[in-house]
């Protein structure tokens, strides 16, 4: 039956059988301002206010609890009936802004976050101005996305037509990577047969310190998070090159099929980064996918101090990162670097009538970013990297890559040289896990950590590392100081040790 809604407006075809009347249309009202001069004035203050806030990010507390009350204020009824853009603002300004999770303030160090700049903030505006689909057609913004891929080719040394493609974050670009990888070691037709009808088990490998959004891609990609070989790690935390050569030999004697290998540049833990030009080596050895998960870690090549670290990542046959960790653009930016575009395309296309591509017109260009992963409706998240990387230029963000990388070497530092404090690993790029030393020092550093966010000058995070709770401050947020690294050592020199000694 044809759909009405593609019939023009006076066809007869329109009054098709079972048709409900529909009941007398309202008037018809865009949702575009009536005043726009009104409209545009307070667009201005909305604007001045936001950029208020952020030049004075560092005088205000960089967390805080929300209220009870201000979360009971959120909980509304249905908004049914419109209420002034100006009103809806002071409820911003008032029980969302100030309630933030603190990313953008110089003492954040939790977790691997980025802190955001006044350009990508401006820049998501433009793109939400522009409204753009970038999920096919043949518009400019696209030409945005392809150009940052090719800018990503050229800076990890891939092959000019490598493929690339914006996501949320690299949880999501590992996702795809094992698509692209599942769909490459057993071929296209296991697309439609689905990969149980093969019977086919396949492994991948990757370190213990790996992020757990590698198993959870096996695992959505329905091969199970129990094929994820987790390898041992050295006393850096990467990966043991012997202990890898040994599972995948054990693993193929077992009837197993190692299809894909997983190394890090940057672990979430301790920052390391795994031999990647070895990895590269037992993968081409082995017939391996070889991927590397370079969350916050595969931008340190845009310093030249840290550079040399990466060597082997441009024979990767894939790379996912976040622009919105060490790259600085506003959250969300992963993106996922394929050297093989048919392969990459291979997993993803699909041919729908609805998305059948033209010569000429709107419906022009061959291959569409729907082509290259799941989502068909996609923002234009490459026009805030592609105003970050312009704006500030390449070698600006390898600076402040590089200085976090020396903040982190000063709090290693100020550690060693306290008597209370004590390095929990070993600081191999920005990120620095520590403790107090002594007795009871797990329920300590737990209690630290929550002191220090809820007084809200420093903010680190948590982790276990060989069995023990420690605190982990990660250097990400180019607001970042000297003065911060000392705010938390002092912070934490000057807490009481309730009732332990410390010395
Ligand atoms: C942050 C991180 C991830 C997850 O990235 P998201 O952008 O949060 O999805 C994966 N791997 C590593 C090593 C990370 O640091």
């Amino acid at each position: 039956m044809p759909r009405p809604d593609a019939m023009p407006a006076d066809s007869p075809a329109l009054r098709f059988e079972g048709a409900v009347a529909h009941p007398e249309s309202p008037p018809r009202r865009s949702l575009d301002p009536a005043d726009w001069a009104a409209f545009r004035a307070q667009g201005h203050r909305m604007l001045d206010d936001m950029l208020d806030a952020m030049s004075t990010v560092a005088d205000r507390p960089l967390w805080q609890p929300v209220p009870a009350a201000t979360r009971a204020r959120m909980r509304a009824r249905l908004p049914l009936a419109p209420t002034p853009l100006a009103a809806v603002h002071e409820d911003f300004l008032r029980d969302i802004a100030p309630y933030s999770s603190g990313n953008a303030h110089p003492g954040f160090m939790g977790w691997v976050q980025g802190g955001g700049t006044p350009v990508g903030m401006l820049a998501e505006m433009l793109a939400a101005g522009l409204n753009a689909n970038l999920g096919g057609r043949d518009h400019m913004p696209i030409e945005v996305e392809r150009q940052i891929t090719a800018w990503m080719a050229t800076l990890f040394g891939f092959p000019s037509d490598a493929s690339g493609l914006f996501v949320t974050g690299t949880s999501i670009a590992n996702f795809i990577a094992v698509l692209i990888a599942r769909a490459h070691a057993l071929g296209t037709p296991s697309r439609d047969e689905g990969i149980g009808a093969l019977g086919r088990r396949l492994t991948c490998y990757t370190s213990q310190a790996a992020h757990g959004c590698v198993a959870r891609a096996l695992d959505m990609a329905g091969i199970g998070a129990d094929a994820v070989r987790a390898v041992a790690i050295d006393r850096r935390h990467r990966i043991d090159l012997v202990a890898l050569r040994t599972a995948i030999i054990a693993d193929r004697a077992a009837g197993f099929e190692p299809f894909m290998l997983v190394g890090t540049a940057g672990t979430v833990d301790i920052g390391a980064i795994d031999d990647l030009a070895a990895l590269a080596e037992i993968a081409c050895d082995e017939d391996l996918w070889f991927h590397v998960d370079g969350a916050f870690g595969a931008l340190a090549i845009l310093s030249p101090a840290l550079k040399p670290r990466l060597a082997g990542i441009e024979r990767a046959d894939s790379i996912a990162f976040d622009f919105h960790k060490w790259g600085q653009v506003p959250y969300d930016s992963g993106f996922l670097l394929c050297r093989d575009p048919t392969a990459h395309r291979d997993a993803f296309a699909a041919d729908a009538a609805y998305l059948r591509r033209a010569e000429l017109g709107l419906a022009g260009g061959d291959h569409w970013p729907c082509d290259y992963g799941p989502d068909l409706s996609r923002g234009f998240r490459a026009l805030k990297t592609w105003f970050t990387l312009r704006t500030y230029g390449l070698e600006a963000i390898g600076a402040a890559i590089t200085r976090s990388c020396a903040l982190a070497q000063r709090l290693a530092r100020r550690i060693e040289a306290s008597d209370a404090l004590c390095l929990a690993a070993p600081v191999e790029l920005n990120i620095v896990c520590f403790g107090f030393a002594g007795p009871d020092a797990d329920r300590r550093n737990t209690e630290a950590v929550t002191a220090l966010q809820l007084a809200g000058r420093v903010a680190p995070s948590s982790t276990v590392i060989d069995g023990h709770t420690v605190i982990r401050a990660a250097m990400v947020n180019h607001r970042t100081d000297e003065r911060d690294v000392d705010a938390l050592v002092d912070a934490l020199l000057a807490m009481p040790s309730t009732g332990s000694p410390v010395q």
